[in-house]
This record gives structure tokens, C-alpha cells and sequence, in this order.
């Protein structure tokens, strides 16, 4: 199992913001802005370059989901910056797809 679907099982504790049958989203455990939340799909895609055409919806559904976290935690004025890390070059850590949503400081472009 990963880290993430020991969350969704509630193996593991986490700050959870949101979540349905299919995706949740919690509070990172190390933050890198004072807001920094995850969103995960319950069923397992290892990263975005694994991801398949049948797996559509379910993309959708993350993007469509980083809206509702930023409703939740007064993002949509002040702004939000949505990444995906995929693959040792962009630092992915955990083997299971996930969205960071970034706000509540003004963040630099381009990311280091
Ligand atoms: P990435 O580097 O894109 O793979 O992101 C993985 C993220 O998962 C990192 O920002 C970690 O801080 C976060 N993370 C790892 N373990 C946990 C956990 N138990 N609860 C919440 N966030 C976690």
C-alpha cells in the first residue's frame, strides 16, 4: 500500500479537507506555504506518465477538485498554484498520483 492509500484507510492520520468515493484531500505534513494541500485518487495511479485514457474522468476529477479545496480554504481571490511532480527530476517522493495545491503567499515563477 502506499503512503496515501493508508491515509484513505485510515491507517495513517492526516488533516483531511475533503473527500467522496473516489479522491480526497488532505493537509501535507510538511508544508510549503501556509496552505498546502494534497489531492489523491483512491485508486492508485503511480504519476501522471502512468496514467491511461480510461483514466480521463478520474484526472478531470483531481483539476476539478482543486477548485473545491480552494473554495474551502479561501484560495479563490488571493490565488493558488496547482503542480504535479512527476518522475527524480521533478522531485516526486511518493508513488501515487497526486495534485499540491500551493497558496496563502506569493509564490516565485519559475520553481526551482
Ligand atoms: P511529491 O514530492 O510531489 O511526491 O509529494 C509528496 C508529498 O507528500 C510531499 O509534499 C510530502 O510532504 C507529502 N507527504 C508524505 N507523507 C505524508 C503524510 N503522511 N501526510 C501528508 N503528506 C505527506
Amino acid at each position: 500500500m502506499t503512503i496515501f492509500e493508508k491515509i484513505a484507510a485510515r491507517e495513517i492520520s492526516a488533516q483531511i479537507v475533503w473527500e467522496d468515493d473516489e479522491v480526497m484531500a488532505f493537509h501535507d505534513v510538511d508544508p510549503k506555504a501556509p496552505v498546502h494541500v494534497l489531492i489523491v485518487p483512491k485508486r492508485v495511479i503511480p504519476r501522471l506518465a502512468e496514467s491511461a485514457d480510461t483514466d480521463q474522468a478520474l484526472l478531470g476529477k483531481l483539476l476539478l477538485t482543486t477548485r473545491i479545496v480552494a473554495e474551502k480554504l479561501d484560495l479563490l481571490t488571493s490565488g493558488y498554484r496547482v503542480v504535479i511532480n512527476n518522475g527524480p527530476d521533478a522531485g516526486e517522493s511518493v508513488p501515487h498520483l497526486h495534485v499540491h495545491v500551493l497558496g496563502k503567499r506569493p509564490l516565485t515563477w519559475p520553481p526551482g
